[in-house]
């Protein structure tokens, strides 16, 4: 009988055909101290020898559906899809290896749109060509169907990254609180201070929501997407790993390569990969820090770390106070705080090895449109470690003590 089942076995390995192919693609990573390198990496789990389509990712240009060419003429074209297939790979492997996700496990393909300039729409999948086109962000959808009458198939969860643009600095909108100067320059400057006041805060929040969304400003709120890349201590770092910091790009232009930077792409990845308890409906200050953490722990790069700290950690050597709890941080307003990021960090930092699934099963408990930070993050977060620490009782007075210190 086990004779017999091992060669039905050996039958079925060799008709089965080889589907798996191998590619060496050149793609952007971080190298020392976080700056950007190109580098030849082999392709995971690739179901087709001629273009970027696998069994977990399908990789299109804007609206097209045929995934594009490992050879496509357009080398910028393959650097990029070839970025986003080998980082969303890592996060995948990540969500599967390290957290046991047997939701991410069983997602169908996912299809990543490049270059998509088109405005998301929750009706009929994206807007019409008139509608403004997007640049310079990235955005998670959820799956749907178009609305009787509208016509088209149904989708399922998509990443798009939107294709950078130039745009003039001082065409951006002004932040309102300075009269005179670069709304980017003072984000950069206020980037390189820890934040003490709310006020300072309200200025950075107001300059970085314009400055990496600005085309959301003109947008009606519904169809202003949803789950968008960039907190506070990721904007400094996607800044200092941009291979786009220049002077030019700091005085003159503005622009973000969202495809090209391995956290953005980390950062939506969470948001599917959270997406079966947290909804894709709505932009929380919650739901942005829980995807950057989880970027942050598949990133695993240790500048990213000290970064966060330093935005986060309270430093008695240094005199400086942690950013306290504040009820604006509930507020959509406040939805590119790192505020909640710095929280979940403290929960890294008192347990290294045990965090990211503590902070994972505290998310199953919370809903993206009814759960808030002050009371339903920290006490899911209490109440996860009742089940998941190794020492409960000991290890929640610890996360007490911490969320104490955070002004909770
Ligand atoms: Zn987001």
């Amino acid at each position: 009988m086990i004779l017999f089942k091992f060669l039905m076995m050996m039958a079925q390995a060799f008709a089965e055909p080889v589907s798996a192919s191998s590619h060496q693609a050149l793609v952007l990573v971080r190298g020392d101290e976080f700056r950007p390198v190109l580098r030849e990496v082999e392709l995971q789990d690739l179901s087709s020898d001629q273009r970027f389509e696998g069994k977990h990712f399908k990789i299109v240009k804007g609206v097209e559906e045929v995934p594009i060419l490992l050879n496509d003429p357009d080398p910028e074209l393959r650097l990029k899809a070839g970025t986003v297939y080998h980082h969303l790979t890592l996060a995948r492997r990540f969500w599967v290896q390290n957290l046991s996700s047997e939701f991410v496990k069983s997602l169908p393909p996912l299809v990543i749109r490049l270059e998509m300039t088109r405005a998301f729409s929750d009706l009929a999948h994206y807007q019409h060509e008139r509608v403004a086109p997007e640049y310079n962000n990235a955005l998670s959808i959820p799956q749907g169907w178009p609305m009787d009458g509208v016509g088209g198939d149904s989708w399922g969860n998509e990443i798009w990254f939107r294709p950078k643009k130039q745009i003039l600095t001082r065409d951006l909108p002004g932040s309102g609180l300075s009269s005179s100067g670069n709304p980017i320059s003072a984000y950069l400057q206020a980037l390189t201070r820890p934040i003490k006041e709310s006020v300072v805060s309200r200025l950075i929040q107001i300059t970085l929501q314009r400055w990496f969304y600005p085309a959301t400003l003109a947008t009606p709120y519904r169809n202003q997407v949803l789950q968008q890349a960039g907190t506070l201590a990721m904007g400094a770092l996607i800044l200092s790993g941009s291979r786009y910091l220049d002077s030019l790009f700091l005085e003159k232009y503005y622009y973000l390569d969202t495809a090209m930077i391995p956290e953005i792409i980390y950062h939506e990845f969470a948001h599917i990969a959270l997406s079966d308890h947290l909804k894709l409906t709505l932009s929380t200050p919650m739901l942005e820090g829980l995807a950057d953490y989880f970027a942050t722990a598949v990133s695993g790069n240790p500048e990213i770390a000290s970064n966060i700290r330093q935005y986060s950690l309270s430093m008695p050597k240094n005199g400086r106070n942690p950013i306290r709890y504040d009820p604006a941080f509930e507020t959509l307003y406040f939805s590119n705080s790192d505020f909640v990021l710095s929280t979940l960090w403290r929960v890294r930092d008192l347990f290294p090895e045990r965090a990211d699934l503590l902070i994972l099963k505290a998310s199953q408990r919370l809903s993206t449109a009814r759960s808030d930070i002050r009371h339903d993050l920290i006490r899911a977060l209490l109440e996860a470690c009742r089940e998941f620490c190794l020492a409960p009782r000991a290890d929640r007075l610890r996360l007490r003590q911490s969320f104490e210190d955070k002004g909770f």
